[in-house]
């Protein structure tokens, strides 16, 4: 049976990792993490390029791509230790699902690129997969790329577009083929979104911040190269990018930054929080386990259901979480930093750094990336063969 526990390497390369953000990582940018963990460019790229500087920039890739090559017990620590830290989020598209795919699908040319682009943090993306009428029945997208020369010219709608506003370019999923099944005409394509013809419409979300966006794309002309991989594979390539992000979205440094908030709101009262807190620590501890099984490729006979699965599991501990945030710190859960109080009908309406906010935005987690219920299908379907 194997020893559970961090060798004696691991725990030095843990207080590597905590020596390191305790030193490195700038306190405001730390506080203005912790108010709502929705931050932006300006804010987040001198970070990035001080992690690029260490090479520590993306955590996620081998080191044949420019990744720190980390074991899976490595990239556990530095996960949970940097959310731990109130470290942030930034290029999440380009370091968590476009680089993954560029590095295994695209051409050498966007290999040599693009990769080191996403590292330095000149690069962010944005994902344009979703289409009114397209979410969970991602194969029925009407967004066209129409070849046409060395060029091709694409046409469409794309919504609940994260950090469009923020981004460089769209990875952006296209029928490129009308003449076969659904799935098996898209391609996924690398669109500026300075070109001409595409249009940015912020949406307003009930935790008051505009991060999601539809996009217009009319007659967009983008070069052949921009093609990721071959034309009319886009959808093998895009199941392998959806399987990237919902590892990612296995939230293990957000989950352990809540527990840590939660000991201290919850210390003083009554037993019967007291007693959910453990059974939400333990309920993370058996996730923290998932990811790290699924990192060090246990679940090879699962396919893309154990990313389901962990996708799932941690928006519903996220939301759990984030309630018992809010009804240990009651009425406060309103209140920003600097102690006024909000008004119930102003807190909606402002990207704020009330737990309350941050509790709304959990909820969504239970949608991106794919609705529970389909990760759910994926699992049954998988389990069942
Ligand atoms: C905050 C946020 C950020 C997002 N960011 C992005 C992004 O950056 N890029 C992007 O491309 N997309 C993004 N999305 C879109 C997201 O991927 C879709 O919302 C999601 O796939 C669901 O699609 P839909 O909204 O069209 O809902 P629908 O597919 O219409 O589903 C509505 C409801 O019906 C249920 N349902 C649908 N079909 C079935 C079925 N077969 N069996 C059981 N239940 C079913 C769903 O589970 C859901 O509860 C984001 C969404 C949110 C909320």
């Amino acid at each position: 049976m194997q020893k559970l526990g961090y060798s004696t390497e691991d725990v030095a390369f843990r207080e590597e990792v905590r020596t390191f953000l305790r030193e490195q990582l700038p306190p405001e940018l730390a506080a203005l993490e912790a108010q709502h963990s929705h931050l932006k460019r300006r804010d987040t790229d001198p970070w990035q390029k001080l992690l690029a500087a260490r090479g520590w920039a993306v955590p996620n890739w081998p080191k044949a791509n420019g990744g720190p090559g980390w074991t899976a017990v490595q990239r556990h620590i530095w996960d949970v230790e940097y959310g731990r830290a109130n470290a942030p989020e930034y290029n999440i598209i380009g370091v968590g699902m476009v680089g993954p795919v560029i590095a295994e699908f695209g051409s050498d040319a966007q290999k040599a690129y693009f990769l080191q682009a996403i590292i330095k943090g000149d690069l962010h993306f944005c994902q344009g997969f979703s289409e009114p009428g397209a979410g969970s029945d991602l194969a029925s997208l009407k967004t066209r790329a129409l070849r046409d020369g060395e060029d091709y010219v694409v046409t469409g709608q794309k919504i609940w577009t994260s950090h469009a506003a923020d981004a460089d370019m769209m990875i952006c999923l296209a029928r490129t083929n009308m003449e076969v099944k659904p799935q098996a005409g898209l391609s996924m394509i690398l669109l500026p979104m300075d070109a001409p013809g595409v249009t940015v419409r912020p949406i307003r979300s009930i935790d008051g911040i505009e991060s999601i966006n539809e996009i217009f794309l009319d007659e967009v002309r983008v070069p052949a190269s921009a093609v990721i991989g071959e034309a009319d594979m886009g959808w093998t390539y895009a199941k392998f990018l959806l399987t990237a992000e919902r590892t990612h979205n296995a939230y293990l440094g957000m989950l352990h930054r809540y527990l840590d908030r939660l000991r201290i709101a919850t210390a003083g009262l009554g037993p019967a929080i007291r007693r959910r807190l453990v059974q939400l620590e333990i309920d993370v501890e058996a996730h923290d386990w998932s990811v790290l099984r699924v990192r060090l490729g246990e679940d090879e006979r699962l396919g893309g259901a154990s990313a389901s699965a962990l996708k799932v599991t941690a928006s519903e501990l996220l939301i759990r979480a984030g309630m018992m945030e809010v009804e240990a710190l009651g009425p406060s859960a309103l209140v920003e930093t600097d102690g006024r109080t909000r008004a119930l009908s102003d807190w909606v309406n402002r990207a704020a750094d009330g737990k309350m906010n941050q509790l709304l935005y959990w909820r969504a987690a239970t949608i991106f990336g794919g609705a529970n219920e389909i990760q759910r299908s994926i699992i049954w379907n998988t389990l069942a063969r």
